[in-house]
């Protein structure tokens, strides 16, 4: 009888052609680029007490967590409405006890929120700043937990997506581990694409969100943390929406969550993991990202662009290109030139000299960057810059990484 049935069908192959809709490509770390089947998941309601909604949560708790490699049952992943930067405060404001005093490794923008975030939270902090991109190496946070031992915590941010450095965090963790102190990782912009197996990387907890590796639609994030942490939380927080253990706490009772849960932004979440699990997990989503990275920056030098990090920093997520030394360069037309291509791409944010950022995550790939090089040629040649190459200031800026 079922043989009389209609098949159901399937879903078609979710290719990296372009956009259904027509809009241009997201080269940015997030919002990024989606799969068609990523954003047709939205289609439908869910109400949020329902068993169906329920099971969901409880899918994507254990899908995350094996990509986390909990192979123990040490950890649990608690889920936090809003972008990742609730979801970091969360963390901190949870894991981080009143009077205890953290110390944070800063290279970028997202350190310093970090730094700010204590600040509104009132947690006594020291900070290793490196400036706008140099990365914290195990021997200085040694040496500066030796020199300040009330330091309890170490707050590092995995891949600085200001620029795109990818962090030494398995040197960091290892230094930590090896002090008696707790680590707590901002891998916003990693998580999913970038080893981070907690069985290795010893920490006390994680952070990352929808909208970054695991390509889905902005609306939440996710700690991933020790079980034994989660329940020592209990009483830290200073906010009652961002307080992580009564998050956890509420939903392995209950199965959801405390408060409306973003219902359409979880249901494309989970087509999303479904894609990266297919795609090979975090070895296959990595080698794509690499891949793309690799065929952007060697069409870019191709053109005379110079990238801020030597190959040895570059992260597979973001990369920094200094802002042509030619006098007809100007960021905001070679923004609007490569828009009208099909590409956002975005600004830089380095103190120092001028530069501008391309993403390599998101539903793209290689065919897809060697597109975004050819508009980057296409686009110079319409405003009359016949050379990429920065000024000399880049790169004496850029040697100082050497050094
Ligand atoms: C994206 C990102 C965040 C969070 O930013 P939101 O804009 O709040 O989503 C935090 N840290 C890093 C490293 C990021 O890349």
């Amino acid at each position: 009888m079922t043989s009389h049935m209609p098949s159901p069908a399937k879903p078609p192959a979710e290719g990296f052609g372009p956009p259904a809709l027509g809009e241009p490509r997201l080269l940015t770390p997030g919002p990024l680029t989606t799969a068609a089947c990523v954003k047709r998941a939205m289609l439908r309601d869910w109400g949020s007490w329902d068993d169906d909604f329920r099971a969901m949560t409880a899918r994507m708790r254990a899908r995350l967590l094996a990509i986390a490699g909990d192979s123990q049952g040490d950890y649990d992943c608690v889920p936090m409405q809003g972008s990742g930067t609730f979801a970091v405060e969360a963390m901190l404001g949870s894991f981080l006890p009143r009077d205890c005093r953290a110390l944070v490794l800063v290279n970028g923008a997202y350190g310093q929120r970090i730094v700010e975030t204590l600040r509104y939270l009132g947690r006594a902090h020291a900070v290793i700043d490196k400036g706008d991109y140099l990365p914290p190496r195990g021997p200085e946070v040694a040496a500066a937990l030796d020199a300040d031992p009330a330091v309890s915590h170490v707050v590092v941010v995995h891949c600085e997506t200001s620029s795109g450095i990818l962090n030494p965090i398995d040197e960091i963790a290892a230094v930590v581990a090896a002090k008696g102190r707790r680590l707590l990782i901002d891998s916003m912009s990693a998580f999913g694409a970038l080893p981070l197996e907690v069985g290795t990387i010893a920490c006390e907890a994680l952070v990352s969100s929808a909208n970054k590796c695991i390509e889905g639609v902005p609306g939440f994030g996710f700690v991933i943390a020790r079980r034994d942490a989660l329940a020592a939380a209990a009483g830290n927080s200073h906010s009652l929406s961002l307080d992580v253990h009564a998050q956890w706490a509420y939903m392995n009772r209950t199965g959801q969550w405390r408060y409306t849960p973003p219902t359409h932004v979880v249901a494309a979440f989970l087509e999303a993991l479904r894609l990266h699990e297919a795609e090979g997990g975090v070895a296959g989503r990595g080698t794509r990202y690499a891949g793309n990275r690799d065929v952007l920056v060697a069409g870019m030098r191709q053109l005379g662009f110079e990238t801020l990090l030597s190959d040895r920093w570059l992260s597979p997520v973001i990369v920094t290109f200094f802002s042509p030394a030619h006098p007809a360069f100007r960021f905001e037309r070679f923004y609007d030139l490569m828009k009208a291509r099909g590409f956002i791409i975005y600004p830089g944010k380095l103190t120092v000299v001028d530069s501008f950022r391309i993403g390599c995550i998101g539903r793209l790939d290689a065919a897809v960057m060697a597109e975004v090089v050819a508009a980057a040629r296409a686009s110079l040649a319409e405003m009359g810059v016949d050379s990429a190459a920065p000024p000399a200031a880049a790169l004496a800026e850029r040697a100082k990484l050497a050094a």
